[in-house]
């Protein structure tokens, strides 16, 4: 039976992708080894990071004064490195969910840390607006897309101060302009490739402005001064990364993306709302078109599981909502065709036909 993956992450990556790391797992270019038993200051895995980094600059058209990296330790180690490097006094963050929370956390243990607008007050269910920004904050913290609970953040920030991106879960969904950041970053599991990899987005003018030391793994400037290569970084999930981004640019680039983004969030979401059993959680105007969240209607809560058997026996994955929003979530990262949407809502169609009262 056809599979469609609707996992939050490790997510649905292309199949061209897939079957491309498989032969560069095999044979690399035709070098006759392996890309995971080359090394990574060979030419041939150097190249294999050129052309990466070249790609991450062509399609989020990034200026020439930041930096790409990649590196180890997830998304979750950047919530301590960005304090570390960048934090002197007192820090911004804006509280948008489980990730937001947990940045938070790690900013505190190196400074002033000022929550700026919460939703936390309606389970993370929107994004908060009308905040302001103090002027006096090292760096102003946001998550553009919380996977968790299904808000994003689709607008690029004024701000008066740099600002910080977590983007794990959104990059390369829609255009972004780069010049509004002094720093994106992310686990690749989301939306890029296979889980391992870290991207950077970093702008070098703020750099160097804190007094403490940093441990040279955990200082930016490491990283950039040796081209993500201080260590060994992660060869074989950066490999698939470049893929998807080989994938990407042939598709045409992030306006593509965002329109098959929005045309298959748009879909899922007119589902939920015509259909008798299913509600959507995130308010309306901060609904994420990457992480689609919906739980059963009140009166028929009881059929959650119901519906989860029920889908699973379609060939739907990964459906399941995480346990701090229950009911379901479909994830529609850029890989997720629309036919894998549009099987979803025939599946949902089809339980409200046997279901609704
Ligand atoms: C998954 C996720 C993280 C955590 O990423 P790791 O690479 O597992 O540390 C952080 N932020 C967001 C928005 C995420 O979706």
């Amino acid at each position: 039976m056809k599979k469609h993956n609707f996992s939050a992450g490790p997510s649905i990556l292309a199949k061209e992708v897939i079957e491309n790391t498989a032969k560069a797992v095999l044979d690399l270019n035709g070098i006759g080894l392996s890309v995971m038993e080359v090394s990574h200051r060979g030419k041939d895995f150097q190249a294999v990071m050129d052309e990466t980094v070249a790609l991450f600059k062509e399609l989020l058209n990034i200026p020439d004064n930041y930096h790409v990296l990649f590196l180890g330790g997830g998304a979750s180690m950047q919530f301590c490195m960005i304090p570390y490097n960048l934090l002197n006094k007192k820090a911004a963050y804006l509280e948008t969910g489980t990730w937001a929370k947990k940045a938070i956390k790690e900013a505190k243990g190196f400074g002033e840390v000022v929550v700026v607008g919460s939703s936390s007050d309606k389970n993370f269910s929107y994004i908060p607006k009308g905040f302001a920004i103090p002027e006096d904050a090292d760096y102003f913290h946001i998550t553009t897309n919380n996977t968790i609970f299904g808000t994003e953040i689709l607008e690029d920030y004024d701000s008066p101060v740099p600002v910080i991106a977590d983007m794990s879960s959104d990059i390369f969904s829609r255009p972004i302009d780069v010049s509004k950041y002094a720093m994106i970053y992310g686990g690749a599991q989301k939306n890029l490739g296979p889980a391992g990899a870290t991207f950077i987005i970093i702008r070098d003018d703020i750099l160097g402005k804190v007094d403490r030391y940093i441990p040279t793994m955990l200082k930016y400037e490491t990283h950039i001064e040796n081209g993500s290569m201080f260590n060994t970084p992660p060869c074989l999930p950066i490999y698939t990364c470049m893929e998807t981004l080989r994938w990407l640019k042939k598709l045409g680039g992030v306006e593509v993306m965002q329109k098959m983004n929005r045309e298959k969030a748009d879909l899922l979401y007119a589902e939920i709302e015509r259909n008798k059993l299913f509600m959507g959680t995130a308010a309306e105007d901060s609904r994420s078109i990457m992480n689609i969240c919906f739980v059963m209607q009140p009166e028929y809560q009881e059929l959650e599981k119901t519906f989860l058997e029920f889908a699973t026996g379609k060939g739907m994955v990964g459906l399941k909502g995480h346990r701090s929003v229950g009911g379901f979530r479909a994830s529609t990262y850029n890989a997720m065709p629309k036919e894998s949407v549009e099987a979803l809502i025939a599946v949902m169609k089809e339980f409200e036909t046997m279901h609704a009262k």
